[in-house]
């Protein structure tokens, strides 16, 4: 299986204040230039506004998350007004629309679209008891439990702009390839595509996913396929380390020394070597061994996304 990372803009998900709309409970936005002028470049950013979709309007009272019977989204001035189960049905409708995406980016701190540090209140709205996600997030997580979903803000930094992409890339190969024809030897074909990317992310993890994957018996098809795009996606949410990614790029010169000379060999061993030292960037590894890459025989080693452009080489994210 020889996977294309790129043919077209990638659907993914955003919170419409992102963009710049002016759809804030204040009227204001939150415009994302990393959003809409870098990674607009090979992601299609589809726009949502859980808040205004459900009829809040603009500008509207601010809502907060309280924990009650149960964490509830109402107005901050009025907890009288309470949106929980509109704001979890709005995420129950857009399931087939979610289900055409392949990432979705959300707005940090939201109490609708917030990931992760949503300050969850007292009843009483006094002092927060958690943090946590927003309602919408949350419901979100429960459709679709493997899709890539990352806040706005965390998007600045390069390494995590460069995981997501590379979760995203995955799981829509995933749709492209797999989800199709989800018979065992296509998901073991994808897996083995992966190989060496998820070596990167996580050895122990992935030579686990190896185990499973050399005894299926226990699995039906459909049940083993999401069983390992959930471990897979799990797998790579794992940020590459400089000393993991060189133990793949050790594996990949492995597969091709019996095609090069000894001068070509130590060449390439000491590039390696000085990427492990932060003293040459991945892109120079990755360039040549794909200089070398049609030497080998091997379909095996030709498969390896890694060796692919990585959200690095796209210009999207630095080096490292
Ligand atoms: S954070 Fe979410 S709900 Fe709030 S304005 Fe942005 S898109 Fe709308």
């Amino acid at each position: 299986m020889k996977i294309q990372l790129l043919t077209e803009r990638i659907p993914v998900g955003i919170s419409q204040c992102a963009l710049g709309d002016p759809v804030r409970y204040n009227g204001g936005h939150k415009h994302s230039k990393v959003c809409t002028e870098l990674l607009s470049q090979c992601l299609e950013l589809r726009p949502f506004c859980p808040e205004v979709a459900i009829g809040l309007g603009v500008p509207r009272p601010p809502i907060h998350l309280i924990v009650s019977d149960r964490l509830r989204a109402v107005g901050r001035d009025d907890p009288r007004m309470d949106v929980t189960e509109a704001l979890e049905n709005y995420a129950d409708r857009v399931v087939p629309q979610v289900a055409e995406l392949r990432g979705f980016i959300l707005m940090q701190k939201s109490p609708s679209c917030g990931v992760r540090s949503v300050p969850h209140y007292k009843e009483d709205g006094s002092g927060a008891l958690a943090h946590g996600a927003g309602l919408f997030a949350a419901r979100l997580r429960e459709h679709f439990p493997h899709l890539p979903i990352e806040e706005v803000g965390r998007l600045n930094a390069s390494d995590i702009r460069e995981n997501f992409l590379t979760r995203v890339f995955a799981y829509d190969a995933w749709y492209r390839y797999v989800a199709p024809d989800p018979r065992p030897a296509r998901v073991t074909e994808f897996y083995t595509a992966y190989k060496y990317l998820l070596l990167a992310h996580h050895q122990p993890l992935t030579r686990e996913l190896g185990r499973l994957l050399s005894d299926t018996s226990g699995y039906k098809p459909q049940q083993l396929a999401v069983e390992v795009r959930g471990r897979m996606m799990e797998i790579l949410s794992h940020p590459a380390n400089r000393r993991d990614r060189t133990n793949a790029l050790m594996h990949s010169q492995g597969h091709l020394n019996e095609y090069l000379t000894k001068e070509e060999r130590a060449e390439l061993t000491r590039l390696i070597e000085d990427y492990y030292r932060g003293r040459k960037p991945l892109s120079a590894v990755l360039t040549m061994l794909r200089h070398y890459l049609p030497r080998s025989p091997h379909q095996f080693i030709h498969s390896q996304v890694l060796l692919a452009a990585e959200p690095a080489e796209l210009g999207l994210c630095d080096f490292r």
